[in-house]
């Protein structure tokens, strides 16, 4: 079993919702458990035009190899409409690997952990929510890194229900994405 985070992004169509069913459709597979999910973020594009993007960062435990999670990753991105017309193109969904347990991999379609996340308040900012003492491997922790994206536009969606303690909250969310089905199925 290897722990990884996955970052999700959307900013076209109902971004809401398909984040919401990305994540069922990751939690219905065998081979995956989600063990956490941070809150939904608003957040400004970067490199690239278009509406504000919803984020949120998922920790998995896995049985998967590296590059099946990466397939499953665009299995489920082609399942909810992807299409990369260009790049940085708008995008009804977008799975980036952040981190596979402790693995270093620098290959042509495949790096890990992911370039970019450390210049990315959409990533750091629920990473550091679901786990605050994250050490990124060779790169360390990543709290630190937020001080330097403080200028990128994010904000804490409200969560429907203020009333559960995070962590209960968490748990109940994951599991009753085991339980739910998106109206598309999943792939
Ligand atoms: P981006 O997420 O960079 O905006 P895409 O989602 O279109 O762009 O991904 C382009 C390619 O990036 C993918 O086909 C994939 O092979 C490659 N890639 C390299 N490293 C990673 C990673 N850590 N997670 C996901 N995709 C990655
Ligand atoms: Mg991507």
């Amino acid at each position: 079993m290897t722990v990884a985070y996955l970052g999700l992004g959307a900013n076209l169509g109902d971004a809401r919702q398909t984040l919401k069913d990305a994540v069922v459709c990751l939690a219905q597979q065998h081979t995956v458990t989600v063990l956490a999910k941070s809150s939904l973020y608003r957040t400004a594009p970067i490199d690239a035009g278009g509406d504000d993007y919803l984020n949120l960062v998922v920790k998995l435990d896995t049985t998967l190899p590296v590059r099946h999670l990466l397939a499953l990753c665009h299995k489920i991105e082609h399942h909810f409409g992807r299409e990369r017309p260009f790049r940085n193109a708008p995008r009804t969904l977008d799975l980036d690997i952040l981190l596979f347990g402790e693995h270093a991999i620098d290959e042509p379609d495949l790096i890990v952990p992911h370039p970019r996340m450390t210049e990315r308040a959409f990533v750091l900012v629920p990473l550091v929510e679901i786990e605050p003492e994250l050490i990124i491997p060779q790169r360390g922790r990543a709290d630190a890194f937020l001080a330097a994206v403080a200028d990128q536009r994010i904000e804490k969606m409200k969560s429907p229900c203020q009333c559960i303690a995070p962590n209960a909250a968490d748990a109940i969310r994951t599991e009753d994405a085991r339980q739910d089905t998106p109206k598309g199925g999943c792939p």
